[in-house]
């Protein structure tokens, strides 16, 4: 108890100065809890141990990748997640470069997921910096986010809407749009509004469906069932953001149990482990489309 006292106090005075935030490590503390904390470093009252002292210099910050705190997990989950897409875009490229079907889309929308898990990483380690560049490294995170989405749609829209050019640019006008405006709601502090904001902008990818479904009737049988194969890959892609986004918004599992999930197996690592599940099964969809495609002749 009196140690608990004695860092609160070196906390109170850590806010306002350098010094004292010194003091931290000349008492040999290296990770503090949520009480030591100032009100914009987290949020989550669930995660309590494990926080790296705030202020800290940006070269300590980029060591601390290599050591054991309350983000290492949400550092490496999209620092793997990172190298599995710089892969996957490799061997997509050296396997169709030669093709007739042009596979910019797909490399658009891998360099998308790559902005998307880089900015994460970038945020999650030095975000404990100072107040303003947590405020900055937040929203780099969320438009990373919102660059995933986007250009998986452009990717879609491109394939889907092959044989039709002109509802191809309408709905890329639709798209940025609509984009721009999702764009400013996503920087919004309220995590309810943002996360109901990257919803709401990937569910509406199902506006297109729909409408190709009931307007544009597919003309062949192989057709028919690729775009039904395709669905399902694309509700599949849905299915795990919205559990993702359940992790995120009710902070489970931390919630149940407060001392086990400080480190491992947080609401925010089990949310990476989603994001990069979905992209993935998103590419799968995006190649299928794209080698159903390669060999189909519109004019037929
Ligand atoms: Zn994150």
């Amino acid at each position: 108890m009196d140690l608990q006292n004695q860092n609160r106090n070196l906390f109170i005075r850590s806010e306002t100065s350098n010094e004292i935030v010194y003091k931290f490590t000349e008492v040999g503390k290296t990770l503090i809890t949520y009480d030591d904390i100032p009100n914009w470093y987290s949020n989550n009252k669930y995660i309590y141990y494990g926080y790296r002292i705030p202020k800290s210099s940006i070269k300590s910050l980029t060591l601390s990748i290599f050591k054991i705190h309350n983000e290492t997990f949400n550092i490496w989950t999209h620092i793997i997640g990172f190298f599995i897409f710089v892969y996957l875009y490799c061997n997509f490229t050296i396997q169709n470069i030669n093709e007739p079907l042009s596979i910019i889309p797909i490399c658009i929308y891998l360099f998308g997921t790559m902005l998307c898990f880089c900015g994460s990483v970038v945020m999650h380690t030095y975000y404990p910096h100072d107040k303003h560049t947590c405020n900055i490294l937040c929203k780099l995170d969320y438009s990373g986010i919102f660059t995933l989405i986007f250009t998986g749609y452009l990717c879609f829209i491109h394939y889907e809407f092959f044989c039709y050019p002109t509802l191809q640019i309408i709905y890329n006008i639709i798209l940025s749009i609509v984009g721009i405006c999702i764009l400013f709601l996503i920087c919004n502090r309220n995590k309810l509004l943002r996360s109901l904001s990257f919803l709401s902008f990937g569910l509406s990818s199902f506006v297109p469906i729909i409408h190709k479904k009931i307007f544009l009737k597919d003309s062949s049988e192989a057709l028919i069932k690729k775009s039904g194969e395709v669905l399902i890959y694309i509700l599949s892609t849905l299915i795990v953001c919205i559990i993702g986004i359940i992790f995120y918004i009710l902070r489970v599992p931390e919630r149940i149990h407060r001392d086990f999930f400080n480190i491992v197996l947080s609401s925010h690592s089990l949310f990476h482990i989603c994001t990069i599940i979905a992209a993935y099964i998103y590419y799968t969809a995006m190649v299928e489309l794209y080698e159903y495609y390669n060999k189909y002749d519109c004019d037929v």
